[in-house]
């Protein structure tokens, strides 16, 4: 046995230092410029090839953000196809976003017949617009029986169709939404383009009582930085683990962590190199504008950062990023980790999602204003104001949704893991902004708002971009001069759902200022001058969320609990947020989902958790019956066999037998431990019918089960010879030789 295993190990080991190729095939050759977006065909592309009416009607919709007019279909349908058959793609897909975090795509040939029987390749308006895939096999969450399976999805015009090049084969893809029959949303997209509307709608009727009156549409952009690790793919073979659930479930500290903080922004190692490059390379082609690449704080760990862009189409970005990231490693012998924490001990990773709100305008010194940008006019800081008090407020009043659109079994070992925000949800605006929002609540500057501004210092406010960049590294929620960061959003998410919740929050808590300020303007002439008696209650109300010292910290967790702000470590109390009163008022009330709807988010996102815990839970429980314990066993058997040597050849052989000693204790320890998780998996099985139960009991009971059994794993580790121990280790897996 010992002799197998060790083979195994040594075989593995080469194995992987022989399969990658070292650098690319054919080293990227031309400017990104000459070919970005070539995979890509949007309404910019479209100018040329479609008659002027029709264009119109198309950018009308992608700029409105409305429905495409059903006239116009065929011929934009005849196009995209023209454009996709002379890149030589053969099929078609919508490409949508179900509930599973991921995308899903079914393909169809454009490859139809004529009159004559003549093979020929056809694509309809209809077939662009529209198409059925069997709903019955995605999660729904209970909100259309299985039997019902009729569901269909709809192209949204906003984000360009694109090809997707895989295995030699092009594929046109079309992103869509994903509907049921009587409009129920069953995907992640179609609640996040119904919160944009409504932000939209409630930001208009605001800027125009503010003055600004020609705003046709108010946008949310985003930029997500993605954070990842990479290792060899042949190590991650060798983990049952990384390959079911996508984390170590066990594995020893190695003695060198990230201590030496010598990673972060350090070289790219050149086979890592070769493996972004070409990522992208192929991101570039669709389009993707990712700009920043660097080395993150853990080994082994690394970030890509697109240039912000409207929230829809950021998100189907991301979802490229994402399945390009997986599917270029493997060509260089490594191995994507998108996981929130695929290494216990060791930094995890998360998105944080760069957050802000613009203006589409005719007028062009208006179109594309920041609205979280403080201007150079007091008007315009008075404007900055407000919308940042929409922020604060809905971040105050939905702390605890918010926590709920990022709750998943990845993200629960991340955040609070003393090197991810924790699970308490706060807002830093950094010193400068502290003392104009404290003034103002402090009724310190009433009067008129141009002294105010100036009295404030608020003339300086664009300098604040530069000095909040990063200050506090800590929070979840961060203000960074002219955006907010979501720094607490799992690496592995889906973004739609958290910005979907923030959006419907900040159109909430826009519409009340907006009847406050109303309700103000009968008393106080002037518009500015009224929104800072509008602001100020508003400053001081939502005081408790603002903070800026140390989120890692001990104090901190306690003065949260002082301030009433939730802390709810584990998935199953956050999930419970969806389904609050509060959260319900204000979901329902946008109309951003239905009653129905939103106990579907709240089920597909339990029973997700409780699918996750339960793979990991029989995950251990195997590797540990077939891979720790004869590891352990097989270097039992070698001390046994070391004693006996010994002993034959007339030499004591105390610390052989001392050892042997030592990890049969280790070994009974170990037994008892997975004893105890079997025990606990049973019962964990038989709630099946009781799925909030179960989850409660697989977050607690089961999880410290797994932890007890991890801990006599890993003390396993650090005893059982280097030869017999079968497992790859996180100091090979984390520090390529
Ligand atoms: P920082 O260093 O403060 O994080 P960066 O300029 O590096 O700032 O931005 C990080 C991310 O934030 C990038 O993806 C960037 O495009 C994005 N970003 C910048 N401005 C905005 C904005 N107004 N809205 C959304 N995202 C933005
Ligand atoms: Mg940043």
């Amino acid at each position: 046995m010992s002799s197998s295993s060790s083979s195994g190990r040594a075989a593995a080991l080469r194995d992987v230092v022989g399969s990658a190729p070292l650098l690319p095939k054919s080293p990227i050759a031309a400017p990104t410029s000459a070919y970005f977006g070539i995979n890509t065909f949007g309404a910019r592309q479209m100018r040329d090839k479609l008659p002027k009416a029709v264009y119109e009607k198309l950018v009308a919709s992608v700029r409105l953000g409305t429905k495409l007019d059903l006239e116009i279909a065929p011929t934009v349908a005849q196009v995209i196809k023209d454009w996709a058959t002379s890149r030589n793609v053969t099929h078609f897909s919508h490409w949508f976003q179900p509930q599973t975090g991921l995308t899903a795509e079914k393909h169809d040939a454009f490859l139809t017949f004529d009159d004559d029987r003549q093979p020929m390749e056809s694509f309809s308006g209809a077939q662009l617009i529209q198409s059925e895939p069997d709903a019955s096999s995605f999660p729904s969450g209970g909100l259309r029986a299985t039997w019902e399976a009729r569901g269909y999805t709809a192209w949204n015009p906003a984000s360009p169709v694109f090809i997707v090049e895989s295995g030699g084969v092009r594929t046109l893809c079309i992103p869509s939404v994903f509907i049921g029959y009587n409009g129920e949303a069953l995907d992640e997209m179609t609640p996040l383009l119904r919160s944009s509307d409504v932000l939209s709608a409630k930001a208009i009727e605001l800027l125009a009582l503010l003055g600004d009156k020609d705003a046709q549409r108010v946008y949310t952009t985003l930029g997500p930085e993605q954070e990842y690790f990479l290792i060899d793919r042949g190590f991650f073979a060798l983990r049952p683990d990384l390959v079911m659930s996508g984390r170590t479930l066990l594995g020893a500290p190695p003695p060198r962590g990230q201590q030496l903080e010598d990673h972060y922004f350090a070289g790219i190692p050149e086979r890592i190199q070769a493996c972004i490059a070409e990522v992208e390379h192929e991101l570039y082609k669709l389009g993707v504008p990712i700009v920043t690449r660097h080395n993150e704080v853990a080994p082994s760990q690394f970030e890509m950062a697109p240039m912000f862009e409207e929230t829809d189409i950021a998100v189907d970005h991301n979802q490229l990023v994402m399945a390009t990231l997986r599917k270029v490693a493997l060509r260089h012998g490594l191995q994507a980790l998108l996981h929130e924490k695929p290494f216990a001990g060791i930094n995890g990773s998360g998105k944080h999602c760069n957050w802000s709100m613009s203006v589409t305008s005719d007028r062009p010194e208006f179109d594309g204003t920041n609205l979280l940008k403080p201007g150079d006019t007091p008007h315009q800081n008075v404007r900055f104001l407000i919308f940042l008090a929409a922020v604060l407020q809905a971040v105050h009043r939905h702390a605890g949704l918010l926590r709920a659109g990022i709750a998943s079994s990845g993200n629960e070992h991340r955040l609070g893991a003393n090197e991810a925000p924790p699970a308490i949800i706060s807002i830093f605006m950094g010193r400068t902004l502290t003392q104009v929002i404290e003034s103002i609540a402090g009724g310190k500057t009433m009067g008129s708002a141009e002294q105010a501004m100036i009295k404030l210092g608020v003339a300086k406010l664009p300098d604040i971009a530069k000095d909040n960049t990063d200050r506090n590294r800590t929070s979840p929620f961060a203000f960074t001069g002219n955006k907010f960061e979501f720094r607490a959003v799992g690496s592995s998410a889906s973004i739609a759902f958290p910005i979907c919740l923030l959006n419907a929050g900040v159109a909430e808590s826009l519409g009340e200022l907006t009847a406050a300020l109303k309700a103000e303007l009968k008393k106080t002439k002037k518009v500015d001058d009224a929104v800072l008696k509008v602001v100020s209650p508003v400053f001081r109300a939502t005081k408790d969320i603002r903070f800026e010292g140390n989120n890692y910290s001990d104090e901190w967790v306690k003065d949260a609990a002082h301030r009433g702000l939730p802390n709810l470590r584990r998935t199953p109390e956050a999930l419970a947020q969806l389904l609050s009163r509060k959260s319900r008022d204000l979901l329902n009330g946008l109309g951003i989902f239905t009653k129905q709807e939103l106990e579907s988010r709240f089920h597909v996102r339990m029973e997700r958790y409780v699918k996750d815990m339960l793979i990991e839970a029989n995950t251990l429980r195997e590797m540990v019956d077939t891979i720790v314990l004869p590891s352990a066993y097989a270097y039992a058997g070698a001390l046994a066999r070391a004693a006996a040597d010994s002993k034959t050849a007339g030499i004591p052989a105390a610390p052989q037998v001392a050892a042997a000693a030592g990890l049969a204790k280790l070994l009974g320890a170990a037994q008892q431990r997975r004893a105890s998780l079997v025990k606990a998996i049973e019962k964990a099985e038989s709630m099946h019918d009781r799925m909030e139960d179960q989850a409660k009991f697989l977050t607690s009971a089961c999880a410290d089960a797994m932890q007890a059994l991890r801990d006599e794993c890993d003390a396993l580790e650090l005893t059982v010879g280097d030869q017999q121990w079968a497992l790859p280790k996180y100091r090979e897996m984390l520090f390529p030789a």
